[in-house]
């Protein structure tokens, strides 16, 4: 390898979010020490996940199919749709194993000051979604932070003209923490002691 490649992924590296230079170049160094069929495993599994992943028609779940894994799953309670802003917060609430219903992933939370409208999420499909579904519960998971609550705030009004109950998740988790990071049990008793908003 030359020292060009070196410079390259250890530039590549140092892009990711959380990964400054020397962590880039630890990072590099290790997977020059690692055996070839390790290093390789990791550019195969990058390649992978951005050629066969994309987001479910319905919820805008990660996926490999056009619907997703719980959407297409008929044990799952149809009539409870829970809206997060990120699919990493659905994958949190699947770990803590407290919730047998739909999601609806609203790919971000309306933020003014970044320039992030309602009309830059999945808002629009959610709406449509409760007007053509048969939910009597809609959840709103979306970070106990400013912005989190603004965005579940406009949702509801939303929602208001529909005949369903809207429930926030009860504060266990602290304000202005993030949902992904909550544990497990944090997580399950804040979806146990949800409450109608
Ligand atoms: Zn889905």
């Amino acid at each position: 390898m030359s020292e060009n490649s070196v410079g390259n992924l250890i530039d590549q590296l140092g892009r990711l979010p959380g990964i400054g230079r020397k962590s880039a170049e630890r990072l590099a160094f290790h997977l020059l020490r690692v055996s070839q069929g390790e290093a390789l495993a990791l550019a195969d599994a990058i390649r992978q996940v951005r050629v066969n992943v994309r987001y479910c028609t319905d919820c805008h779940n990660l996926s490999e199919d056009s619907l997703c894994n719980v959407c297409t799953d008929p044990s799952r309670d149809a009539q409870r749709l829970c809206i997060v802003e990120q699919p990493r917060d659905l994958m949190a609430i699947e770990q803590s194993g407290a919730y047998r219903g739909l999601y609806h992933v609203l790919m971000g939370r309306i933020a003014p000051l970044d320039g992030v409208g309602p009309d830059d999420l999945t808002i629009d499909r959610l709406v449509d979604r409760v007007r053509r579904g048969n939910f009597a519960e809609i959840i709103m998971a979306t970070n106990p932070t400013v912005e989190g609550d603004g965005t579940a705030l406009y949702i509801t009004n939303q929602l208001a003209e529909f005949p369903v109950t809207v429930t926030r998740l009860a504060r266990g988790i602290t304000s202005g923490s993030v949902l992904e990071h909550a544990n497990r049990e944090i997580l399950a008793d804040a979806m146990m002691g949800r409450q109608k908003l």
